[in-house]
């Protein structure tokens, strides 16, 4: 059977990853016939995640930083993961070591006030178990959570059911701030309770927070790529597919961003009727000879800052001498103005801080609010072809907000639909 994924993003990989695991647990028969490829239209894989080179000019500034390295990269932003199954495949490719757990978790910025975002398993049972912490809201939230029926959640946002509570404010409101650039008051009680259990149900580690060593290319896809060509797997990079009747396979999985996969499947839905979140990186360099800025916020991994005189949200991220800020505004981000409020925060002159690279990720997310959800399922049932199977963060946002995890989730769904696939064809 030849199997052709069209996308090597993070959904992309990890189901080149899962169909290689499926075919060393079928009969020796069927093994021979499973035949993968990956198309990749970028230059490199890793899709939203992968890390930048910085810009020669950059460089050369700062020789002194440098230190002779030739090619450092930095993440398109600081990507966390839950301990969740993405992590199982980490364990599996035995990189664990390329990862750290942020036990302090990640330290934010709020205006001038700092908080730290720490889902941890220790956290949470402590909790649960400082009897007096909780409030009757809280109570009031849990039971709601933990109870099944729908029509406490239908229609609701999160707001509107659990914003009173501790859970809300420790787990919910960092988690949407940090990683899905979307506005928490406004997601759908459905997904909020979805994640949740879905975390709960993996057992309490699985709230712990990781983040790769370095970036996600070189500690993450560079050994996943390597491990998949060594299954035999073939990666091909800068392929760009316009049209998927050219491509000669029994199946075509398409692990694309959803604007793309309406392309592909020429199909008459628009995307515009669903609504993203947009976020762009900058990333600045800081000398490393500003010791002192530095070491004053070493460990510091994540600020937010909500400046009310802004229309948007800044983060900004110190990892050795690179910063990255992270704006959900998409038009226009003015650099040099981010430049100033960066220094003002830092307390250092704009002129020591150089620009290096732009990053514009128009969908970085999926708005979650209910009516955008429903829309994302309308396209999903709207969108059935016979050989073709719909993979990516977006296609799994019923059971997880978009994002690794999600991309992980629907790649286990392809696994499950290609082994009944096979089964069915004996
Ligand atoms: C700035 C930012 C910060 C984020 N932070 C976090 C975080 O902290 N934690 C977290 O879990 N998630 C985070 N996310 C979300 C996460 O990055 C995505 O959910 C995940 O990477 C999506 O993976 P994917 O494989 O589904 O899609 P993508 O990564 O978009 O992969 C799709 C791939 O398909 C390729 N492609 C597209 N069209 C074609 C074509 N026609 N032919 C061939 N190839 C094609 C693309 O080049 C790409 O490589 C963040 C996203 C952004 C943008």
């Amino acid at each position: 059977m030849k199997i052709t994924i069209i996308g090597g993003g993070m959904a992309g990989l990890s189901s080149a990853y899962l169909l290689t695991k499926l075919a060393r647990n079928l009969t020796k028969d069927r093994d021979k016939d499973l035949e993968i490829q990956v198309l990749e239209s970028a230059k490199e894989v890793g899709g939203r995640c992968k890390a930048f080179v910085l810009k020669d000019s950059f460089k050369d500034s700062f020789k002194d930083s440098f230190k002779g390295e030739s090619n450092r990269k930095t993440d398109n932003c600081p990507h966390i993961i839950f301990k969740a199954q993405v992590y199982g495949m980490i364990e599996e490719l035995g990189i664990t070591d390329n990862f750290y757990h942020l036990e302090n978790g990640f330290e934010f910025l709020d205006q001038d006030e700092y908080f730290t975002y720490n889902p941890s398993q220790n956290k949470l049972w402590a909790m649960t178990h400082k009897k007096f912490a909780w409030g009757l809201q809280d109570y009031k939230a849990l039971f709601k959570l933990a109870c099944n029926l729908k029509i406490f959640r239908k229609n609701k946002t999160v707001a509107q059911i659990f914003a009173k509570s501790k859970i809300y404010k420790k787990f919910w409101y960092p988690l949407c701030l940090a990683i899905m650039n979307d506005k928490p008051e406004n997601s759908s009680a459905d997904i909020f309770y979805n994640t949740f259990k879905y975390l709960i149900k993996r057992g309490f580690s699985s709230f712990n927070i990781y983040k790769p060593c370095n970036n996600w290319s070189d500690d993450f896809f560079h050994p996943l790529t390597k491990y998949l060509e060594n299954q035999n797997v073939k990666i091909k990079t800068n392929t760009k597919i316009t049209d998927i009747t050219t491509i000669k396979s029994d199946y075509i999985i398409l692990a694309t961003p959803l604007s793309q996969t309406l392309k592909l499947l020429a199909n008459n839905l628009a995307d515009d009727q669903v609504s993203h979140n947009p976020i762009t990186s900058i990333h600045y360099q800081l000398d490393s000879k500003l010791e002192d800025t530095l070491n004053q916020y070493k460990g510091l991994t994540h600020i937010y800052n909500r400046d009310n005189n802004l229309d948007h949200d800044l983060w900004f991220s110190i990892n050795n001498n690179i910063i990255s800020t992270v704006h959900s505004s998409f038009a226009d981000v003015d650099v040099d103005y981010f430049k100033r409020i960066l220094a003002h925060n830092l307390k250092i002159k704009p002129s020591l801080i150089l620009d290096s690279k732009k990053i514009i990720n128009k969908h970085a997310t999926l708005n979650h609010s209910q009516e955008n959800l429903n829309k994302v399922q309308k396209i999903l049932k709207s969108t059935k072809a016979d050989n073709i199977l719909i993979c990516g963060d977006w296609s799994s946002s019923d059971t997880f907000p978009t994002t690794i995890e999600s991309s992980f989730i629907s790649a286990l769904r392809i696994q499950a639909k290609i082994k009944n696939l096979i089964y069915e064809k004996k």
